[in-house]
């Protein structure tokens, strides 16, 4: 078990070209499962590249428990075989000409274990990733996803204390990427090694992370629990990002304009600062048939309903604006139909114009 601290790290590919990454500063603690989410070029590959000293940062430094490993200002930069990490990333690139317990023993023979330990050790990771009975198939005789676990297994194998994940259930179907990310949680608290892990899907996040850093162009945009991240977004970025479905963002000013933003407007109460937007998350409306009821303070317009197996995505007009809600329940309500909306103002997310979030 390892600290992670980077140190204002950035890096430019070519010179005067856009940051990949941008000033970043993280501290990643020992054991912590730490998810690099973002967007499609965001610098997640970026950042773990630099970490695993595959690539140069341009500035800054990164320390692994005591040690700095790389420091531009000092010279300093140690060689990836020497920072003692396991490494997946999303093409698995095992040997095709080795079979699955060759591909494991091969790391270990590297490093000089010895012939019972390595066997011991082939047993056990390949046990618990429940490929013990292909120990002698070769990768080509594997579907994506075994050929998945034997590269997680042969990276377990070598008991790293930081491994660093970018995007290995990508190429699984969403069964057995359910089922390894349960494993993944499981070898986390097994080993309570340090994971830094990257990927662009947040229910991956969310369900795997003990903390989660959003990235968006090459900047930290927060850093925080999974609950963090949803429930008190920093910025606007990261409420847009993260959530079910998008969240409905409601402008409001000073003279309000709109049915919605007068109905919003007088659930946020005066905002020390105007224009302001208002996040509402889908799943935070209340949707109630009946109209009359007196908690409803708006009504709305049903214009559809589509269901997602188990839950229906709702969409409003309110009095011609178009919204967004999620029912949990059948709903018992039609299109076309006026019902009554209802928010918890303590669920509503505000941000200033230049969208930091503004405590409510
Ligand atoms: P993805 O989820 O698509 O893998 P990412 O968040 O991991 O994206 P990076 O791969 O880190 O993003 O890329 C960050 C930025 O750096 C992108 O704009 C990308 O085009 C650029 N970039 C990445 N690698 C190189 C390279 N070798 N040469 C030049 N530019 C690069």
């Amino acid at each position: 078990m390892t600290s992670i601290t980077l140190s204002h790290i950035s890096k430019s590919y070519g010179s005067g070209g856009p940051k990949a990454v941008d000033d970043l500063s993280l501290d990643i603690a020992r054991g912590e499962f730490l998810c690099l989410l973002g967007p499609s070029g965001c610098g997640k590959t970026t950042t773990l590249r630099m970490l695993a000293g595959l690539e140069h940062p341009s500035e800054g430094s990164i320390a692994m428990g005591e040690k700095t490993i790389v420091s531009v200002s000092s010279g300093i930069f140690v060689p990836p075989e020497k920072r003692e990490l396991g490494l997946v990333f999303q093409s698995y690139a095992l040997w095709p000409h080795l079979s699955v317990e060759e591909n494991i023993a091969f790391g270990l023979k590297l490093k000089k274990v010895g012939k019972a330990e390595r066997d011991a050790r082939i047993t056990e990771v390949t046990e618990k990733l429940g490929i013990a009975q292909y120990r002698s198939r070769y990768p080509n005789q594997l579907s994506g996803g075994q050929q998945q676990r034997v590269a997680l297994a042969r990276m377990l194998a070598l008991n790293p204390s930081v491994i660093l994940l970018d995007e290995p259930l990508s190429n699984l179907d969403a069964k057995l990427r359910l089922e390894m990310r349960a494993e993944l949680r499981r070898i986390h608290k097994e080993l309570g090694a340090t994971i830094v892990f990257v990927t662009h899907d947040q229910w991956e996040a969310m369900t795997l992370a003990t903390k989660i850093a959003v990235m968006s162009e090459g900047r930290l945009q927060q850093l925080g629990t999974p609950d963090d991240i949803y429930e008190r977004p920093a910025n606007r970025f990261v409420a847009e990002f993260v959530g079910s479905l998008p969240i409905n963002i409601i402008g409001i000013s000073d003279a309000d304009q709109s049915a919605v933003s007068h109905w919003i407007k007088g659930l946020v109460g005066e905002s020390p600062v105007y224009p302001v937007s208002v996040g509402l998350r889908p799943e935070a409306i209340e949707i109630d048939p009946n109209t009359l009821a007196a908690a409803n303070l708006r009504t709305a317009v049903v214009k559809d309903i589509l269901p997602t197996g188990g839950s229906w995505i709702v969409e409003l007009s309110v009095e011609g604006e178009k919204i967004f809600a999620i029912a949990g329940s059948a709903p018992r309500f039609d299109i076309e139909h006026t019902v009554g909306l209802s928010v918890d103002p303590a669920e509503l997310h505000l941000f200033d114009a230049r969208g930091e979030r503004i405590p409510l």
